[in-house]
């Protein structure tokens, strides 16, 4: 593969903005939600139209350059860059269009969930997506997509019922049941590098505007109380309930209002990254100060969306104390 740090190469036919190191702006697009990534690409080209992700993908084909495609930038190993490669970055290309009649969202590759669920919230409709409103559709839908209303209307991918895709050789195809079916059953959960995506056509369901939701933050010591009673709760809750546990630490630098240098968290990732550098980021994550153990948060969040027969249960909070109790 070629190592193109010092080449200056064009993308011909490419429309949209080009970023190289040193330009204005250069630092802030490499960054992903990961603070521990630090990846230069040769050239980060902002695409604003499938024609451009062709000229990305044709160029990095023919000379042999690295690729990496730029979604939402949530993948946590970093694929949204590349060393000294091409990073096409999708982020520029987030249009959300919403058919309410057919109840269908066409929506760019470089959208986030937040923008969608908004979009399609104005009509009443909405299908299941990232749980955080900062992830992108590109890398969740196509790795399936799990999301509050899983239970009731199927993962991310269920949802696809057609795909504009950039193919590795530069073509750009509809991939649906009907076209490509091949390419369309690979798109539904089996990843990047099947091609680009450079939109999503998904089905939309009725849902709120009234919902039930909320999260419940418990000491870490009463994990195996909590996960014992979510087990037996979920597995007879209607599917219109939706909830998920997640361990809270504070060890985690994202977290704070600054980082160790004093820097304030960069704009794009509010609550995700400091804007100092890698370094400073990795060594405030290193777990150098012993945590005493169980200072950790227990977190459950539980969604109960009114899209049909649904009615409150009985609250986790009573159920779980009444569990404990009865150990
Ligand atoms: C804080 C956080 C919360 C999360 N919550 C959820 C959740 O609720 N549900 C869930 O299912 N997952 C969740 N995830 C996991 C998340 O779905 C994956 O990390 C996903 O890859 C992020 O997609 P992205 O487009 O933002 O990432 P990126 O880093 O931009 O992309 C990840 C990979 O997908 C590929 N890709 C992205 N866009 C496209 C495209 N348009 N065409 C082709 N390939 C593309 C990229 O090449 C890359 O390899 C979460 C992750 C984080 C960090």
């Amino acid at each position: 593969m070629a190592d193109v740090r010092t080449m200056e190469f064009e993308l011909p036919g490419f429309g949209g903005e080009l970023l190289r190191p040193g330009d204005p702006g250069y630092d802030d697009a490499r960054t992903v939600f990961n603070g521990m990534i630090d990846r230069r690409p040769a050239v980060i080209a902002r695409c604003t139209s499938a024609d451009d992700v062709a000229a990305a993908v044709n160029v990095a084909r023919e000379q042999d350059i690295a690729l990496s495609i730029y979604g939402g930038g949530h993948g946590v190993n970093g694929s949204a860059v590349v060393d000294a490669g091409i990073c096409a970055d999708l982020r520029t290309m987030n249009r959300v269009d919403v058919d309410p009649d057919q109840r269908i969202a066409r929506v760019e590759g470089g959208a986030k969930w937040g923008a969608i669920d908004a979009s399609t919230q104005e009509h009443g409709l909405a299908v299941t997506g990232g749980r955080m409103s900062d992830t992108g559709i590109g890398g969740l839908a196509l790795g399936s997509g799990s999301g509050w209303l899983e239970r009731k209307f199927g993962f991310a991918c269920d949802n696809l019922v057609k795909a504009e895709v950039v193919t590795a050789d530069g073509r750009q195809v509809i991939a649906s049941e009907d076209e490509n079916a091949d390419l369309y059953w690979g798109l539904r959960g089996g990843g990047g590098n099947f091609g680009v995506v450079t939109a999503f056509h998904l089905r939309l369901h009725p849902v709120g505007p009234i919902l039930l939701a909320g999260q419940l933050m418990y000491p870490a010591p009463m994990a195996g109380d909590l996960l014992r009673f979510y087990r037996d709760f979920i597995v007879s809750a209607p599917d219109e309930v939706c909830g998920g546990i997640a361990f809270i630490t504070p060890s985690c630098p994202t977290r704070r209002s600054t980082c160790s240098s004093g820097t304030p968290p960069s704009p794009s990732h509010p609550s995700a990254r400091c804007s100092c550098s890698p370094e400073a980021a990795r060594s405030a994550a290193s777990p150098r100060t012993p945590r005493p153990s169980g200072s950790g948060t227990l977190s459950g969040t539980c969604t109960i969306s009114r899209c049909g027969t649904t009615r409150p249960k009985p609250t986790a909070t009573s159920r779980i104390r009444a569990s404990s109790r009865a150990r």
